[in-house]
């Protein structure tokens, strides 16, 4: 394999390091997080090797983590899919489109997903070849330092494998939580590796967890066909929402979607049998049920992976719920050892893991990299999308701001008549005095590309007033968040 070598001398103290090659920078895992800070890091002049462990269901490597093979992209592959079916099976008729023997091809449906991933998944390695990124297959542990360099052991097909790194970025991402005494197979009992898998459409689809990954793939299942309960521990729906976003989604959800979700379950146990699990669960008045699902996915959250990283070999500080603990630049307590990502805190996205990579990679070459966690934004791919950035309003209230809230509604845009998308809304909040923007809310079609108005107005600390005296496209969903911003001032127009 071709590496560049490292500008910097590389004294040997022992037999194995006589073989060790040196890299300024070693990165550890390829997800949307470490494959991007490989590049960043090759881009200007460092060396630098990724190491990434993971393997495809046909047992190959692919690169991409979390977010390429099971997560971002199949899911929002099937998501296209199963509104598509909906649209054919729904919506056609009231354009005056008649279409008759409609059939569902599932396994041609997973044959599209899989062939997007695939071409993600190698395209990756065809953009660290073009950056001169070497990849490295196995897993990446901590095996102590050398002088002032880490050693990192690289177990893969062969033997054990040594590299030293004069700068370590640890991006290993997250897995799955589990159900305390519930195995996941991916057949009966699944993740959401099983959830994006499946070869038919569950008659009846148990989901617990009312989260993101619940409600997107809920949502999948349930547009195919299934019948789809999702349990969710707390009383309140997608709490990290705007309230007024999560009631709307809800209404949504539990509406013309058809989801049956029920809040306040507490899931008492989960049995698996031949065909189908049962599960046992008491409701918010505390009353029992056992209901019989085809499948089950279990989506209670993700879990920083760092088990077998041998953090303690060096000393890497990890929290005690196993986040490797940063500051707000990515540094951990070891010198010229960063860590990104999902397993570091703040949310987990993966557009969130790529921009801390690139600040990494910035960093260890002596620029001033930075990512502004305040304007991340969210999405949730449901129908309607959910997509927010900043504050929301109750967590203005907690706080005790003095904001002013301009909302409009997609029925009144003419764009999302023409769409036939007129659920939802968007809403601005700006600060009652400056009137610089605090957050924006949207749930509505296109919400995931609405919002980025909003969070390229947040990072140069735009007022509504600025959002307000923009000419927007007509007729064009952007013009609801022209018109929420002149809410603000209660001067919209159209409503
Ligand atoms: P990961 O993507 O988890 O990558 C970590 C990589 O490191 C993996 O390849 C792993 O095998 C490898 N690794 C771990 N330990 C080692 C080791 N010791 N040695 C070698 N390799 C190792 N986010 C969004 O922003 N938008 C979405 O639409 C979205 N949809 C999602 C849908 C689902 C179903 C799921 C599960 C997640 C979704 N996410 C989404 C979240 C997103 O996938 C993660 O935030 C993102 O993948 C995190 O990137 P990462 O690079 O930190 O880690
Ligand atoms: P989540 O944190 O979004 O939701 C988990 C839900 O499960 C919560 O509502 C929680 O209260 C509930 N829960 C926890 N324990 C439970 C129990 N015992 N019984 C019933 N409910 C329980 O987690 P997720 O949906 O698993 O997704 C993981 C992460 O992946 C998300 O936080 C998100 O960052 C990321 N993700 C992002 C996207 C996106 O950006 N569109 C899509 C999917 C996943």
């Amino acid at each position: 394999m071709k590496h560049r070598e490292s500008t910097y001398a590389s004294p040997v103290t022992d037999q194995r390091n006589k073989m060790a090659r040196t890299f300024d920078v070693v990165v550890i895992g390829a997800g949307p997080g470490g494959y991007i800070a490989a590049i960043r890091a090759a881009q200007l002049g460092l060396s630098t090797l990724c190491i990434d462990a993971w393997k495809n269901a046909a047992g190959k490597p692919s690169l991409g983590g979390t977010c390429l093979n099971v997560g971002c992209i199949p899911s929002k592959a099937l998501l296209e899919s199963s509104e598509n079916y909906e649209r054919v099976v729904h919506k056609f008729a009231d354009h005056g489109i008649g279409v008759s023997g409609i059939t569902l091809d599932v396994a041609k449906m997973q044959a599209r997903k899989d062939k997007i991933v695939d071409t993600f998944t190698t395209g990756i390695a065809l953009l660290f070849k073009k950056n001169k990124v070497e990849s490295m297959h196995g897993f990446g542990r901590f095996a102590g330092t050398v002088e002032d360099r880490y050693v990192i052991e690289v177990a893969g097909e062969g033997a054990v494998e040594t590299v030293e790194a004069r700068n370590v970025i640890v991006a290993t991402g997250s897995l799955p939580r589990g159900l305390p005494g519930v195995e996941v197979d991916n057949e009966l009992v699944c993740d959401n590796i099983g959830a994006l898998g499946f070869g038919e459409v569950p008659k009846r689809l148990g989901v617990i967890g009312a989260g993101v990954i619940g409600v997107e793939m809920g949502s999948v299942w349930r547009r195919l066909g299934a019948e789809v309960t999702i349990l969710e521990a707390l009383p309140s729906f997608l709490g990290a929402a705007d309230e007024q976003v999560a009631k709307e989604a809800y209404r949504q959800f539990t509406g013309p979607l058809g989801l049956r979700i029920y809040t306040g379950a507490k899931v008492a146990s989960v049995t698996r049998g031949k065909a189908s699990v049962t599960v046992e669960y008491e409701d918010r008045e505390g009353t029992r049920h056992v209901t019989e699902f085809d499948r089950l996915v279990v989506a209670i959250g993700r879990i920083p992976n760092t088990g077998d990283l041998n953090a303690e070999s060096v000393g890497l500080r990890l929290d005690d719920r196993g986040y490797v603990e940063v500051d707000s630049s990515c540094r951990t307590n070891l010198a010229n050892v960063f860590a990104i990502g999902d397993v570091v805190r703040g949310p987990m996205l993966a557009h969130k893991s790529s921009e801390e990579g690139v600040a990494v990679a910035e960093m260890i070459a002596g620029q001033a990299g930075h990512v502004n966690l305040a304007t991340i934004p969210w999405v949730i791919y449901t129908s309607p999308e959910i997509a927010w950035v900043g504050r929301t309003e109750q967590e203005l209230k907690a706080e005790g701001v003095a904001y002013r809230a301009g909302q409009f509604p997609f029925i009144a845009s003419g764009r999302a008549r023409a769409l036939g998308e007129t659920a939802g809304f968007v809403k601005m909040l700006a600060d009652a005095s400056t009137d610089q923007i605090l957050g924006v809310h949207i749930i509505g079609p296109f919400a995931s590309e609405l919002i980025s108005e909003a969070v390229v107005a947040m990072e140069f600390g735009a007022s509504s007033e600025d959002i307000a005296r923009i000419v927007h496209a007509h007729p064009s969903l952007s013009e609801a968040m022209h018109e929420a911003a002149l809410g603000v001032d209660k001067r919209a127009l159209n409503i």
